[in-house]
């Protein structure tokens, strides 16, 4: 079956999906996203999702393009046209269209784009594998915990660790504070077993995959404590790892030049690649 993606109203086949020339996502970036991810046909922290969403929406003063319910019937009927199981949802909303002016349009209706992709399910063997990642300076704006489609820093970073042979580029703002990661959040564990990410702040997205793994951690009565951690001490951490909702938890087997845990896995990262394998089992049980 083909693609199908949803574009103001109308589902079309993806490969004729297009908006606009003058929709500023195109020409300003002016816009917010969320990316879901679907196992068992089930949407994995819909409620997160929708809630950073409204957060990010309200940040940029651009208006629902509908009710989050009708959103979520959209949702649904993009994941029954796509026959999609197991994957990831992409949900875009602009200021919509207008003659291009910096300011805002007096009379724009926000615009909506959704795409499905297909994925395979989440699999703990597969996400153990552990990953490099590179240290760049964060040269972003001052506003990361809005979800907008501005991307441009991020897309640079990806690619020099791309270049690097890495997976990832983490971020670090002046004082040698590491930020997050281009699309994903960082994490290390100190030599004692605590678990170290950096707490919420406009320095950084706050994410849902994040927030359910301190959930998770809290559960399992593990060690945590929410603050900003430098490269040097991140070099030295016993484990590291990233999260996002496209990569789950991703083990971190080395930072620049230096091998983390003997460049293997860690037992506290193992431990939480196993609870969030549970976690997506509630959830696709609907719980
Ligand atoms: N930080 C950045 C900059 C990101 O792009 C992402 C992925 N959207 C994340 C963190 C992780 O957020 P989430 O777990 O909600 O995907």
């Amino acid at each position: 079956m083909s693609r199908v993606a949803y574009v103001n109203g109308q589902y079309v086949r993806h490969a004729d999906a297009a908006v606009h020339v003058e929709d500023r996502g195109y020409q300003f970036a002016d816009g917010v996203y969320e990316v879901i991810a679907v196992e068992g046909g089930v949407l994995i922290d819909e409620q997160g999702h929708f809630e950073r969403l409204g957060r990010s929406l309200t940040e940029l003063a651009i208006a629902w393009p509908m009710s989050a319910r009708a959103l979520k019937v959209v949702i649904g009927e993009m994941i029954s046209r796509n026959t999609l199981r197991d994957g990831f949802l992409y949900l875009q909303i602009t200021r919509g269209v207008a003659p291009r002016d910096h300011a805002f349009p007096a009379h724009a209706k926000s615009s909506c784009v959704m795409t499905a992709r297909r994925a395979r399910p989440y699999d703990s063997n597969e996400i153990s594998r552990g990953v490099a990642v590179i240290t760049i300076p964060d040269i972003r704006w001052k506003r990361c915990d809005i979800k907008t489609i501005s991307l441009l820093p991020n897309c640079l970073g990806k690619q020099q660790a791309r270049q690097a042979g890495a997976y990832e580029a983490w971020l670090v703002e002046a004082g040698g504070l590491i930020t997050e990661g281009t699309s994903s959040n960082a994490w290390i564990v100190t030599a004692d077993g605590e678990l170290v990410t950096r707490d919420s702040s406009a320095a950084i997205l706050n994410g849902i995959t994040s927030q359910t793994v301190i959930k998770l951690a809290g559960e399992e009565g593990m060690a945590l404590t929410r603050r900003p951690f430098t490269v040097d001490e991140a070099k030295a951490a016993s484990e590291a790892f990233i999260t996002s909702t496209t990569t789950f938890i991703r083990p971190v087997i080395r930072i620049d030049d230096v091998a983390i845990g003997g460049g293997a896995v860690g037992p506290i990262c193992g431990r939480l690649i196993a609870c969030y394998a549970n976690y997506l089992d509630r959830q696709r049980a609907g719980g």
